[in-house]
């Protein structure tokens, strides 16, 4: 482009670059079309490879599957919500991301140092924060949306008016689609005055807090779960609500396997006959009840999971014999 810089008449030529000028519109627009190919190349390697392989970032278990499950295991087991499988992308380095945070005692939420992993665990435990800070930038390119329009990640692309005259049925609905996961985004946001997941009672039907659910069936069905969880390990806590949740969930005594009609006579059941108790190891010690009953059963998250390093891995070496998970 020819301009005259200095005022006088002489023209000097200079080099513009920017959106406006078509050329460079066009290079661009090349540009984010071979990016966009390439990310969901990798994208449907990733869910069609089922051979991935790796150690849960969480507990000592080695993973062999499709990655899909395994983030199912990271979110059913252990509460770690990093968002829909076909949302994410490049998750091989996502995972090493967030280990190299947690194994530098760094909160994976809120990016604070701890002085070791126990304390780390319970902080994150406990103020859920076992997820993506939607504010960190670092994890943008793990997400797929981030990808979808030139030059915007998904804080712009939510900050837009909804688009109702766009007579493209594929890009509505991948508009909704993107609507959707941000608003998943933003639901992360944190309250901790309302009871977040409820926990429902092993039992009957009330739900509520942890804690609460914990000193009602202390009080209404003289089952103290503390007292009970207290010498288990975390594999055997998972198994032993799991293999309740199944029993009373098919109207049979979790203890003698006797089959009621309905909750309430099963209850009436256990009460008479005193079954509230922890029935027989070899009932639920069994690999099949390291797989939750009711999808999103808030019960396991508030297990106790910080134990011994050594009894964990000799744990986890037992479970790999025991069971082996990750068929899709
Ligand atoms: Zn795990
Ligand atoms: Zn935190
Ligand atoms: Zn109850
Ligand atoms: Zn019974």
């Amino acid at each position: 482009m020819l301009i005259d810089a200095k005022g006088d008449g002489t023209c000097v030529n200079i080099l513009v670059l920017g959106k406006f000028i078509p050329e460079d519109k066009k290079l661009r627009e090349d540009l984010h079309n071979k990016q966009m190919m390439w990310v969901l190349t990798q994208k449907i390697n990733e869910r069609e490879d089922k051979n991935f392989s790796r150690k849960c970032l969480l507990c000592r278990l080695q993973f062999k599957g499709c990655r899909a499950d395994y983030l199912s295991h990271l979110s059913r087991l252990h509460n770690m919500q990093l968002g829909q499988p076909e949302n994410l992308v490049f998750i091989d380095d996502l995972l090493n991301c967030i280990e190299t945070r947690l194994e530098s005692l760094h909160c994976l939420f809120c990016n604070k140092l701890f002085k070791n992993q126990t304390v780390l665990k319970e902080h994150m435990r406990k103020k859920q924060h076992k997820k993506i800070n939607p504010k960190d930038t670092e994890f943008d390119k793990f997400y797929i949306i981030n990808y979808l329009e030139m030059g915007k990640n998904w804080r712009q692309v939510k900050n837009e008016p909804d688009d109702d005259d766009d007579d493209d049925e594929l890009s509505n609905a991948e508009n909704s689609d993107r609507r959707v996961s941000v608003g998943n985004w933003s639901d992360w946001e944190e309250d901790e005055d309302k009871v977040e997941n409820p926990v429902v009672c092993l039992f009957c039907e009330r739900s509520s807090s942890f804690d609460e659910i914990q000193s009602h069936m202390n009080n209404a069905h003289g089952f103290d779960f503390t007292r009970i969880s207290v010498d288990m390990d975390f594999y055997h806590q998972v198994k032993l609500v799991n293999y309740v949740r199944r029993q009373v969930y098919m109207g049979h005594c979790p203890y003698c396997d006797k089959i009621l009609p309905n909750r309430r006579e099963l209850l009436e059941h256990m009460s008479m006959e005193s079954h509230f108790i922890v029935p027989q190891m070899q009932l639920w010690d069994q690999p099949e009840y390291f797989f939750p009953t009711y999808e999103n059963d808030s019960f396991l998250c508030h297990l106790n999971d910080h134990q011994d390093d050594m009894a964990e891995l000799h744990l986890s070496k037992k479970m790999e014999e025991d069971c082996h998970i990750g068929s899709c």
